[in-house]
Order: structure tokens, then sequence, then C-alpha cells
């Protein structure tokens, strides 16, 4: 679209008029022609005054705007402090704090922490592509004392599986490719491999480290072995796609962010994925995409903080 931003400074401008901020929306959202929400009819009115439509089927709840069926419903903030969130949260590397988000659009650091979970819910992309080629596995923990050691580290370090405290997550990347993390119970054999046969295409060639539980592998892919203990990189056979990507994690999780509770841990590795898989675009290319995913995705303040949990804005 012509006159889009490309850059924030732009952005601050332009989504300053909420007309922008309506049309930026609309062109995405419905290419086709604005449809009702609830029953899709596209006789649809629309009132410039009221910055709402009216559908023309007789059913209740007949008036709609831009928000209605997205994560932005129900809140009462402007579309341009939302996409400016949005736009910083989508476009720095290593993410934005809700403290960040707080200061820069003038709102509470509550609602900004809520803004930015989400947001992270729309930059989850659904069903996964399967990874082929050469794809590494690798995995980490987070949380606790330990938390965002690598695996080879703690070993040395910490005995036994690691504490309560600690989440294990998972990360397959396609070199060249995408990446794809999950928050796993475990890393025992029957966990880690079925992971992998979920997310990574028969015949691939398969580069892990030495862990037992990826044993038994070899029927189904190329699966070669990392030895920490010898050396980090054997010719092809590294995992060091993987580990990089956990390190921008770890850079976002020390700097920007002050802690993940496990509840959100796998929003947060939502965002950096999509940041990651969606890094050979632009500024403009990737706040597209994410602002299309803004539909049919909600959630409640108490969904988000889990109701069994007291503590409301960890960071
Ligand atoms: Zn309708």
């Amino acid at each position: 679209m012509e006159n889009e931003p490309t850059t924030l400074q732009e952005a601050i401008v332009y989504f300053s008029h909420p007309a922008n901020c309506r049309n930026y929306i609309v062109v995405r959202r419905w290419p086709d022609g604005v449809v009702c929400p609830r029953c899709g009819s596209q006789n649809v009115r629309f009132s410039e005054r009221h910055n709402r439509w009216q559908c023309g089927s007789h059913h209740p709840r007949r008036q709609f705007t831009v928000k209605t069926g997205t994560i932005f419903e129900d809140s009462p903030l402007g579309l341009d402090k939302w996409l400016l969130a949005m736009w910083q949260v989508v476009n720095c590397k290593n993410g934005v704090s809700s403290y960040e988000i707080h200061r820069a659009i003038k709102v509470t650091q509550k609602t900004a922490w809520f803004m930015d979970h989400r947001i992270r819910l729309a930059l989850h992309m659904g069903s996964l592509e399967k990874l082929s080629g050469q794809v590494e596995v690798d995995e980490t923990f987070i949380g606790g004392k330990a938390r965002n050691m690598h695996i080879a580290q703690r070993k040395r370090r910490i005995t036994g599986t690691g504490g309560k405290d600690k989440a294990t997550v998972v990360g397959f990347v396609e070199r060249g490719g995408k990446v794809q993390t999950v928050v796993v119970e475990n890393r025992k054999k029957k966990t880690l491999q079925e992971e992998v046969k979920k997310r990574v295409e028969a015949g691939a060639a398969l580069y892990t480290d030495e862990l037992l539980s990826y044993e038994g592998l070899e029927g189904q892919y190329a699966h070669q072995v990392i030895n920490h203990a010898l050396s980090y990189v054997e010719g092809a056979v590294h995992t060091n796609t993987m580990e990089n990507f956990w390190s921008l994690l770890k850079r976002g999780l020390h700097g920007t962010y002050v802690s993940v509770e496990p509840f959100h841990l796998f929003r947060y590795l939502d965002e950096q994925a999509f940041r990651y898989n969606e890094r050979k675009l632009t500024d403009a290319e990737r706040f597209s995409i994410a602002v299309k995913g803004i539909v049919g995705k909600r959630v409640t303040f108490d969904e988000l903080t889990g109701k069994q949990s007291s503590e409301v804005c960890p960071n």
C-alpha cells in the first residue's frame, strides 16, 4: 500500500490518524471487502461518525468495529497505541519489555503487560509446516538459578534432571529456514521422539546432542550426534544454528525481560520465533504479517494470568 509506514518514526506519524489505523487493518483483514464478523454478510454500512459498521441482516450485535473479533476487542485503548506497541514488539530484535511499552505509549505497566501478551498471541502462527533438509535439534532449560544455561553446561554444573522451577524447551531449526520451539514436560525418549516426528520430515538429516532419548531415530532420519565433550563443530555435525537462537532468546530474557513465568514462556518463545522466522523481511512486511494475525485470537486477563495465580504482573 502507498504511504504505509516503513520505519518506527513513520509509523508514529501514520498511526496518529484513526482513519489510517482503521484502513491499515481493513485491507488486511477483509481484502475482498468488509463482511460482518458474526454472519459473514457483505451487506454492511459504515458510519464514519461512529467509526463502526452495521450489518444489514437481523441478528443480535449487528454493530461492529475493526476491533471486533481480534486481539484488540474489549480494549478501550486506541488503535494508535496498539499498532505502535505491535510495531516495536515485532521489529525490535530482542523484543521490548512491557516497561518500555509503558513508557513509550503512556499506558500503565499493567496495561502494557497485558498488551504485550495479546500481541504475542497474534504472532502465534498456528499450523506449522514440517522442517526438512538439515535440521538441528537442541534443548535448553529456562527458569530458576540455572536459567537459560545450555544443556551441556548444565550437565557439568548440576546433577540430576533439574528442579521443578525450570522449564525444558526443545528447539528445531532447519538450516537456512525456520525455527520451532516447544516447552516439554520431560526429556524422555517418548516425549522427544514424538516431537521430532511431528516437526521434522522423514528422511531429513538430523543433528542432535548425545542425549540417549534421541537413540533409535536412525530408521527415519539421517541422524548424527554431536559429542560436546570432544568438540562443538565436526563439519556439518553441529547444533550451532539452534544455539544461536537460544542466545538471542537469552539476550531477550536476561536483558530486556525481567522474568518469564513458565505459564507465559511459550508465548515469549512464539514471539522470538516469529522475529527469527521472518528475519529476511523488511520491518514493514513483518509488521503487515503480524497485523494479519490479530483476527480470531482473544484472551482475557484471567486466562493470561492463570486464575490459580495471585501474582498479576510479573514484569
Ligand atoms: Zn451480520
